[in-house]
C-alpha cells in the first residue's frame, strides 16, 4: 500500500470548512508562497510517514464526531498517488458518512493540474466536493471567503450523483476566523485564517498548523 506523509490530524474543526471536519495536513509543498501561514510543512521530511491504509483507519475513526474532511499542506497533490488512492477509498466506502463533503486545497491552479504530465492529478479532482486552487498570494489577502487569497478559485463538484455540490458556494463566503486545540505533547494548536502575523504566535511560544 502507498505510503503518505502527513504534517498533522485534526478532528472537529469549524473554521476549515462548513460542519464540524476533519483536518488533514500533508507535509511537503514546493510552491514557497510568500506569507504562506504553514512553512513547517514545506519539507517532504519529518510528520508522520504512514501507509494510506493507516490513515484511511484514523479518518474512520474520527467521523463519529465530524461532517467533513478538508486535506491541506503542504500541497497534498504533490504526493498526487497517495491522495489518490485515500480518495478513492474514501469515496468507495465513507461518503454517506461525509454529508459536509470533501474539500482539498492545492497550490496548483485548474490549469496545471489539467496539463500536467502526472495524469493522476487530473483524476483527483472529480473525487471532491470542492477544490481550491492556486498559490497563496500574500498581496490579494481577503477574508470573507474561505481561501487565503483573492487569486485563488473554487471548483465544485458533485461527487454523489445527486445533482449538485455538498458544498454550495454560500457556504465558503464566510467570515474567516481562527481556532485553538490542544495538541499533541502539551503543545497548542492554531488553525483557521489569522489576520496577524504567524510571529506573533510563535513568540508567545504556541505552535502553529
Ligand atoms: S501552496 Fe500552500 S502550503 Fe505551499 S507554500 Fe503556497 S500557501 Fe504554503
Amino acid at each position: 500500500m502507498a505510503k503518505i506523509r502527513i504534517h498533522s490530524i485534526l478532528s472537529e474543526s469549524k473554521v476549515n470548512g462548513p460542519g464540524s471536519r476533519i483536518v488533514i495536513w500533508t507535509q511537503g509543498c514546493s510552491k514557497a508562497c510568500k506569507g504562506c501561514f504553514n512553512p513547517e510543512t514545506w519539507t517532504d521530511e519529518g510528520g508522520l510517514n504512514m501507509s494510506v491504509y493507516e490513515l484511511y483507519q484514523m479518518v474512520k475513526t474520527l467521523l463519529s464526531h465530524n461532517t467533513g474532511i478538508t486535506i491541506t499542506g503542504g500541497d497534498p497533490m504533490e504526493q498526487c498517488e497517495s491522495l489518490y488512492y485515500l480518495l478513492r477509498i474514501i469515496n468507495d466506502n465513507l461518503l454517506d458518512q461525509l454529508p459536509d463533503g470533501i474539500i482539498i486545497f492545492t497550490g496548483y491552479t485548474m490549469e496545471e493540474i489539467e496539463n500536467h504530465e502526472d495524469k493522476l492529478l487530473a483524476h483527483i479532482v472529480p473525487l471532491v466536493d470542492l477544490l481550491i486552487d492556486g498559490r497563496y498570494e500574500e498581496s490579494l489577502k481577503n477574508n470573507n471567503v474561505l481561501a487565503g487569497s483573492s487569486n485563488q478559485r473554487f471548483h465544485f463538484n458533485c461527487i454523489n450523483n445527486r445533482g449538485e455540490s455538498r458544498i454550495p458556494r454560500h457556504l465558503v463566503e464566510i467570515d474567516q476566523s481562527v481556532e485553538i486545540h490542544d495538541g499533541p505533547q502539551n503543545l497548542i494548536q492554531i488553525t483557521g485564517f489569522p489576520n496577524v502575523d504567524r510571529k506573533f504566535f510563535k513568540d508567545k511560544g504556541l505552535d502553529i498548523v
